[in-house]
Parts: C-alpha cells; sequence; structure tokens
C-alpha cells in the first residue's frame, strides 16, 4: 500500500529535505531538522499525494489512510508518554499546512487540538497551571471554530475585547483563571449559536475534521489567487503536519519565537529575531504584544529585555542551532521556535525571505566562508531582483497616499512637479525644477520632455508603449496606463477616481516598480551598487555563454551601459536621435520637401550631426560592437501637429502654411504601425539611407585613420519582409561604404543585417539569410505582428486577458515561447541553414527579461540587447540559464 504519513522524532524520520514535493516545504524540513538531532516536537505529515487523492474523490480520503494516521499516532502517543484524549494525561496536537512552495500564511493551521472538559482538568492536573489550561483552551476553541466551521473570528475577539475592557486590563495574560474560563463557556456557546451544534469533544473527530479542513484551504480564495501570482501550479497539493504541541504559554519560563539567521535585510552575518515570553506562536506574528528582540547587538526595541539577558541557556542553544542549520542547508533560514518550561525545541525551518541586497551579501559572504561554491552563489541571486538596486526605490517606512495605479513599466521612485508637456518639462529643468511629465500617452516628439522630467505618467499604453520602451531606455521610472487619473491637457489638471485634482505644478511621486502614484514627495532611499555586487556579477560572467548588449542611442546611454557590463551596442535607434531640438526642423524640412533635390539639401544639414553621434557612440565603445539601425518610424511622428509649429516649419522651409499642413495631412496614415516605414521608408526615398550610411561610415573611417580605432560597424535595416528589400537596400549600403571608404582611403570591416520583426520573415529566414550577415529579432514588433496586437493599444484590454487567464502573462513583457517564441528559434535555424555562422540577437524589450533571455540561450542565439540599466539582469539571467537553472517560463 502506498505510504500516506511520514513519521518524525528527534534523532529519526521517514522523510528527508528532498522530499519537499511529497512531503511539503515544512514538512521536509521537519523530518530533515528531526534526523539531523535537532529538537523537534515529534509528529507526522499526510503527504501532498493525499491531497490530490483528497480533491478526486469529492473530499473523502483514499484507503489505507486512517489506518496509517491511526499507527502514527500510537507511537506518537509512546514517544510523549500521553494518551490523545487521555482525560489523566492529554497528548494536545498542532495541524498545519505544509506546500511544496512557501505560501505564507494563506492556508490553515489548528493548535492546542485534544481539548475538551475532560483532558482540560487533565492539563491542569499535570500542569499545576489552570490559566494555560484555559488560555489553550479557548485558543483552541476560537481557532477550530474559525478555520474549520468558518465562524468570523471576531465574534471571539469582541467576547475576549470585553472581558479585558470589564477587567480593566491591556493584554490577554493578565486575565484571571476564573475570566478565562469564563470564556470557554461563552466561546463554546457562540459557536453552538453560530453552528446550531455543540463543539465537539471527541478528540478523533477533531483531529479529523481539522486534517480536512487544512486540506480544504488549499482552495481558499486567498491561497488560489496566491498560486496564481506566483505561479505556483494547483495539482501540487499541499501536505498536513500533526505535531505534538509544545507550550510558549506556560509561564515565564515559556516562549516562542521566530527569527533569521542573517540579516533579512542587509544581509549581514547577524542573528535577527523576536520573542515573546508566555505567548503561542501566533502571537508574535499577530502583533498583540510588542514582540523582544532576541539579542540587543543591532536593532534595539525600546527597554525590552533581549532572550539573551533572559534566558541565556535556551538563547545559547539557538545560537548552536542556528549555525547547525546553517551549516547543514548552506543558505540562510527562517526559523520557528518555542520555549516550552526552559526547553527550546525548533518548529520549523525554510529558506529565508530577503532584500536583493541581502541576496547579494549572502551569497558572496557564504563562498568567503566556504558554505557554497561561486555558481551557487550566483544562482541564489534571482535576475529579477536586481531590479530593486539599480534605481532608487521608495523608503519603506514611508507614509503614502495613493492617488492611481497603473503597470510599473520602467521601476525606480522619483518626484517632481505635474507638467503636461515636453517642452515645460524642459523649460523647468533648465530651471533646475524636478518634474514629472504626465501625458495621455507620449510620441517621438516628447522625447526631450521625457529625458528633462524625472520619470513619466502616462493614462494610458502597455509595458511596451512608447513612454514605457523610452523611459526604461533612459533608465527613468514611468508608470503607464495609469486609468485611474483622467488627464486634461485644456485646463492642465488630471482627476483622480475620486474626484481629486491635481494642477501643473503639484508635487507626486511615481513608484516605477509598483505602479503606485503618489500624491506629493515621498522619501527615497538610494541604490547602493556595493563591492559584493561586483564580485558576484563577474562570477556570473564567467559561466554564462551569451553576450549581453544594450540598446543605446546616446553616448550617455553607451557610457551606462558599459559600467553595467554591456559588450555592445545591439541596437542604436537613430530616429531619437533626430528629435534633437536643434535638428528637427530639419529633418522636417527634409520631410515636407517637394522633391529629392529638396531632401537632400536638408539632409546635408543632419548629416555632420548625424555623423558626430556615431563618432561619440563609437569612441565610447571603444571597439565593441555596435549595430546602427536606419530610420524606422513613419516619417509623420517627426511633424508638427499644432498650427503654430506648422507656420514655423513653413517659415523656415520657405513653402506656404496651406501647402505644410496638406503634407501633414497626406503624410496621415490609418495604421502607422504596418504603414510607411522602416525598409519601406529606406527604398522609397533612398537619400534618407544614403545619408545615414556615409555618417556611419565617415564617422568609423576618421576613428580608424585618425585614432587607429578598431571598429566594425554594424549597419541593421528594420521591417524587412521580403528578400528583395534587403537586396536593394543592401547593394546601397554596399555602393555608399565602399565610395565613403575610397575617399578616406582606408578599409573598415562592417557588416550588413537585418531585424526580423515580421512572421514572414521568419518563414522566409533561410532565403533573407543570403542577404544578411547577422539577423537581430526584433520581438516588440514581432510579438504585434505575430499576435496582431497593437503595442500601443494593448493595455486596454490586455490586463483583462491576464485576469482571466487567457493569457499567461503579457506577451510584450515575457517572451511569449509557444508563437513568438516558435518564430525566433525556426528564424534562427533557417537563417543558419543558409549561412552557418550567422551572428543572430534580440533587440526587443524581452532581451532584459529573464525568462526570455533564457529561452534565447535556449535556442544558441549569440546575443540579447536590453536597455542600459537592465544590462546586470541579463547577465545573470544568461548565467543561470547556463547552469540549467530554470526561469519560470510559460
Ligand atoms: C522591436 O520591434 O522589437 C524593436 C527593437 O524595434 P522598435 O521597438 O524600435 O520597433
Ligand atoms: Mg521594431
Amino acid at each position: 500500500m502506498e505510504k500516506y504519513v511520514y513519521s518524525f522524532t528527534q534523532g529519526q524520520a521517514d522523510g528527508d529535505r528532498s522530499q519537499r514535493e511529497l512531503l511539503g516545504g515544512k514538512g521536509a524540513n521537519l523530518a530533515e531538522m528531526a534526523s539531523i538531532g535537532l529538537p523537534v516536537p515529534s509528529g507526522f505529515t499526510l503527504t501532498t499525494e493525499v491531497c490530490k487523492a483528497f480533491y478526486q474523490h469529492q473530499r473523502n480520503y483514499p484507503e489505507g489512510v486512517d489506518g496509517q494516521v491511526n499507527a502514527a499516532l500510537k507511537s506518537l502517543e509512546q514517544q510523549m508518554g500521553k494518551g490523545f484524549g487521555d482525560p489523566l494525561n492529554p497528548l494536545l496536537l498542532s495541524v498545519r499546512s505544509g506546500a511544496p512552495a512557501s505560501m505564507p500564511g494563506m492556508m490553515d493551521t489548528v493548535l492546542n487540538l485534544g481539548l475538551n472538559d475532560q483532558t482540560v482538568q487533565g492539563l491542569i492536573n499535570r500542569s499545576k497551571d489552570p490559566r494555560f489550561a484555559y488560555d489553550s483552551y479557548r485558543r483552541f476553541i476560537q481557532m477550530y471554530a474559525n478555520v474549520v466551521k468558518g465562524v468570523d473570528g471576531d465574534i471571539f475577539e469582541e467576547l475576549l475585547e470585553g472581558k479585558k475592557r470589564i477587567r480593566g486590563v491591556e493584554y490577554d495574560n493578565q486575565l484571571s483563571v476564573e475570566e478565562l474560563q469564563q470564556l470557554v463557556g461563552e466561546f463554546k456557546d457562540s459557536y453552538q449559536r453560530e453552528l446550531g451544534s455543540v463543539f465537539p469533544d471527541d478528540p478523533q473527530q477533531q483531529l479529523w475534521e481539522a486534517i480536512s479542513a487544512v486540506f480544504g484551504s488549499w482552495m481558499n480564495q486567498r491561497a488560489v489567487t496566491y498560486r496564481k501570482l506566483n505561479n505556483i501550479p494547483s495539482h501540487w497539493g499541499t501536505a498536513v503536519n500533526v505535531q505534538a504541541m509544545v507550550f510558549g504559554n506556560m509561564g515565564e519560563d515559556c516562549a516562542t519565537g521566530v527569527a533569521f539567521t542573517r540579516d533579512p535585510s542587509t544581509g549581514e552575518n547577524y542573528f535577527y529575531g523576536e520573542y515573546l515570553v508566555n505567548a503561542q506562536g501566533e502571537d508574535v506574528v499577530a502583533g498583540i504584544r510588542t514582540p523582544q528582540p532576541l539579542n540587543k547587538v543591532k536593532y534595539k526595541q525600546g527597554d525590552l529585555p533581549a532572550m539573551a539577558d533572559v534566558m541565556p541557556e535556551c538563547y545559547a542553544q539557538l545560537l548552536d542551532n542556528r549555525s547547525t542549520l546553517e551549516r547543514h542547508f548552506h543558505e540562510m533560514q527562517d526559523i520557528e521556535f518555542t520555549i516550552e518550561s526552559g526547553k527550546l525545541y525548533m518548529l520549523q525551518t525554510r529558506t529565508g525571505k530577503r532584500t536583493a541586497q541581502a541576496a547579494i551579501r549572502i551569497a558572496v559572504e557564504m563562498v568567503d566562508e566556504g558554505l557554497i561554491n561561486e555558481q551557487e552563489a550566483v544562482l541564489r541571486v534571482q535576475p529579477q531582483q536586481l531590479e530593486q538596486l539599480l534605481h532608487p526605490s521608495i523608503d519603506p517606512a514611508a507614509q503614502k497616499n495613493i492617488i492611481g495605479k497603473g503597470l510599473p513599466a520602467s521601476p525606480g521612485a522619483c518626484s517632481g512637479k505635474v507638467v503636461f508637456n515636453a517642452d515645460e518639462a524642459e523649460q523647468r529643468n533648465r530651471l533646475k525644477e524636478k518634474v514629472i511629465l504626465v501625458r495621455i500617452e507620449t510620441s517621438p516628439e516628447d522625447i526631450h520632455g521625457m529625458n528633462a522630467a524625472q520619470g513619466i505618467l502616462t493614462s494610458r499604453g502597455g509595458m511596451t508603449s512608447h513612454a514605457a520602451v523610452v523611459a526604461r531606455g533612459m533608465g527613468k521610472s514611468c508608470v503607464a496606463g495609469c486609468g485611474d487619473l483622467h488627464i486634461d491637457y485644456e485646463k492642465q489638471v488630471m482627476v483622480t477616481k475620486s474626484g481629486f485634482t491635481i494642477k501643473r505644478g503639484d508635487i507626486i511621486t511615481l513608484d516605477g516598480g509598483s505602479g503606485e502614484v503618489i500624491l506629493g514627495d515621498v522619501p527615497k532611499v538610494q541604490p547602493a551598487v556595493s563591492g559584493d555586487f561586483g564580485r558576484l556579477m563577474t562570477w556570473a560572467d564567467q559561466f554564462r555563454t551569451l553576450q549581453v548588449r544594450a540598446n543605446a542611442d546616446t553616448p550617455h546611454d553607451a557610457q551606462v551601459a558599459r559600467e553595467f557590463g554591456a559588450e555592445g551596442i545591439g541596437l542604436c535607434r537613430t530616429e531619437h536621435m533626430f528629435f534633437d531640438v536643434k535638428r528637427i526642423q530639419a529633418v522636417r524640412e527634409m520631410i515636407v520637401s517637394e522633391d529629392q533635390q529638396g531632401r537632400k539639401r536638408a539632409l546635408e544639414k543632419i548629416m555632420p550631426m548625424q555623423k558626430n553621434d556615431f563618432i561619440g557612440l563609437f569612441r565610447e565603445m571603444k571597439g565593441l560592437p555596435v549595430t546602427i539601425r536606419l530610420l524606422d518610424p513613419p516619417l509623420h511622428e517627426f511633424l508638427p501637429q499644432n498650427d503654430d509649429d506648422i507656420a514655423d516649419l513653413a517659415a523656415v522651409a520657405g513653402i506656404r502654411f496651406s501647402e505644410v499642413k496638406e503634407h501633414v495631412q497626406e503624410l496621415h496614415e490609418f495604421n502607422p504601425m504596418l504603414g510607411h516605414r522602416g525598409c519601406r521608408l529606406g527604398l522609397t526615398y533612398p537619400e534618407i539611407y544614403d545619408m545615414q550610411v556615409s555618417a556611419i561610415m565617415e564617422a568609423a573611417c576618421e576613428l580608424v585613420k585618425n585614432e587607429h580605432f578598431d571598429i566594425v560597424p554594424e549597419i541593421m535595416i528594420p521591417l524587412v519582409a521580403d528578400v528583395n528589400e534587403l537586396k536593394v537596400l543592401r547593394e546601397n549600403v554596399l555602393h555608399i561604404a565602399e565610395r565613403v571608404m575610397n575617399r578616406y582611403g582606408v578599409k573598415v570591416d562592417y557588416q550588413i543585417g537585418t531585424m526580423i520583426e515580421l512572421p514572414r520573415a521568419a518563414l522566409l529566414a533561410d532565403i533573407i539569410a543570403r542577404e544578411a550577415d547577422f539577423f537581430s529579432f526584433g520581438t516588440n514588433d514581432l510579438t504585434q505582428t505575430t499576435y496582431g496586437l497593437s503595442r500601443d493599444d494593448a493595455g486596454r484590454f490586455l490586463p483583462y486577458y491576464v485576469e482571466k487567464g487567457l493569457f499567461t502573462g503579457d506577451p510584450f513583457v515575457k517572451l511569449d515561447r509557444a508563437g513568438v517564441g516558435q518564430l525566433v528559434k525556426m528564424g534562427t535555424e533557417k537563417g543558419r541553414q543558409t549561412r552557418p555562422d550567422l551572428k543572430v540577437g534580440i533587440c526587443g524589450e524581452h532581451g532584459g527579461e529573464p525568462s526570455s533571455v533564457e529561452f534565447c540561450h535556449q535556442v544558441g542565439l549569440n546575443y540579447v540587447s536590453c536597455s542600459p540599466y537592465r544590462v546586470p539582469i541579463a547577465r545573470l539571467a544568461a548565467s543561470h540559464a547556463a547552469l540549467g537553472h530554470e526561469q519560470i517560463g510559460d
């Protein structure tokens, strides 16, 4: 028969820590602690298999479970020298949940089980402490009624509060025996009133109902939601742990507490914890009394005495157990303990949750202490956690008046005055004012304002909307698609859902990590990239095979990227250079020109600036590869929309106002993302790409000739759907490049590649590869076109899809492996069939998202390219992928 029940007692256990899936995290670690000789109260675990069967059989148990529980209970009685339900010497039990993945506080627990009017007398006789016995009894009735029978816990809390009020005392432990005894009676009456049946006094019935309630709590709403948020599969089930009770509430030589073997906030190797004298486990967490510190080395809590001073022997044992556990698990532990009459028991140990800063420090120091090796250290820090370290964040202790919540589009916290247009953002920035740029949505015309602002808030748009992408690229915080706020450009105000108005100039704070918009200036904490962080990243780099580049458009971006360890630029979006205030007029002039001659004249004005851009980038990257993408967006994005700007342009270009206006209208497209953009623009207005290629090649030739740089520019053509497009453009590039090199009399190695961002290009990648030296997957557009889902508008309904489970996540954030990923894989394979040495990378936003990076490693890409601030995340994710450590994908 299948083994459903696993017993443990100090020095011996049926299971061990490797059986997490079967015994749950708590059960597996209790077994492990017991077998290494730590003082664990004896007990047994009903496996997760029982839970699965319980749900498969309409909440009934498979055959044999009751027999195994009875046998385990018998030996527990023998070990403890007590009887379950024995009126003279009763054994009391705790019944707790314990899933394979930690789900703190989501499921149910019942303590002090086995009490009734007879056994409580036995407890009094044995303990000689009627106060303790009745305190345990009233706790049991309340927990049982609440957890097992679903009675509202407030009913009991009110009765308890009433007693304290009448007596004029503050704490539970100040009530007299008689009062506690009365409470037991009142609790039972309430139970009967609420449920129409008397409180069960049969311990067997209590036990089975409690076990069923704990298994049942696997499906409660809290647990279901928590699993969904944390990607925990519901078919795992929970285990149930039944243990002999030990009592922290039996007098002044009893206590209960929780501790972390190292400081979970900073990672310092410091024993951090809290405890309460004369209390039961849940009191510490519930905040019924202010807990006391374990020691007073670091965190003093008023004048409360520390455990090290009050119970020095137990504290010394606890310290011993702390190092035993760390040496055994090689990991920082979060432990629970109870002291009964001066004897210490360990109730739980598990891997402790920690901040990113703590995770790094602990991993690095454990390598120095010889507890783990470098590879394990690298795997101890989750790539996504690094995000916390790379931007300022809201002080966790700060008060917050939240006025709206949008998408956490680009992390970091910032505060500033609300402004509603980019020009004002720039003007105020010049006056050293801090501003937040608030827009319904942003467009490339807002770039200068975004650059000048501390952060960006939009009321529309998703995680890959213009605002989100650009903000991440700039390392600025951004809350996107905050539908809670109604923005009125005309009145220069935004109005919250509750009708509160925020005016231009009012100060707000954005938390780009949570999506919160907060009124006023909220205190922040600055990122500290410590020495440990650098060491860990160096170790990570040893293991990875995937290269990490950055998407960078300016020398400043390039510098940040290099500081974060980028090994090249994977995408320079040249259009961002066109929006500079000094050149936008020339760009506009080019667009509204009647003929090619006019366009060429305007382009000649831009050319020297564009060349300087590239010189700056090449210099900053010091010979590392730089991929420059030729102009991509539809031209109308550059054009003025209001009459004043149109008039300015008409004056500069020497054209009539009406003509310019007409031109702007002509360029309007119903579906610009699928319109006249990318290589289509390069083909129909060849002089634009010619100018850009000349600028790239002249920049490279000058640096090679005059400064002996070693540069291999990578020229990239966007939005290719057919090989013929690439063929023509490639020939143009070759022609211009040769001409420039001849002029300079130098030879520069350069490459011509293409973005693969349309499904057709991926499907025909073998043919396209004939004309490409490299591929770079533009997974933003590839996701958009594969799903037929607008990246700028999806924010309106995507949250619904995710909430309803139609999509597992936002495909613009985490690469859709099944669909878009298939195209990436196929495109790579087909491309390499034609050209085995084809260099393949990805430069969509997914390049900085850990699960997507893992996928890129698995399908054999050469590099990922992401915004500079995500480079460390991608480096660590690539390292995890190479070490075979799985990210949660779909
Ligand atoms: C892409 O489409 O993934 C890409 C990198 O290009 P852009 O975001 O500029 O369209
Ligand atoms: Mg694109």
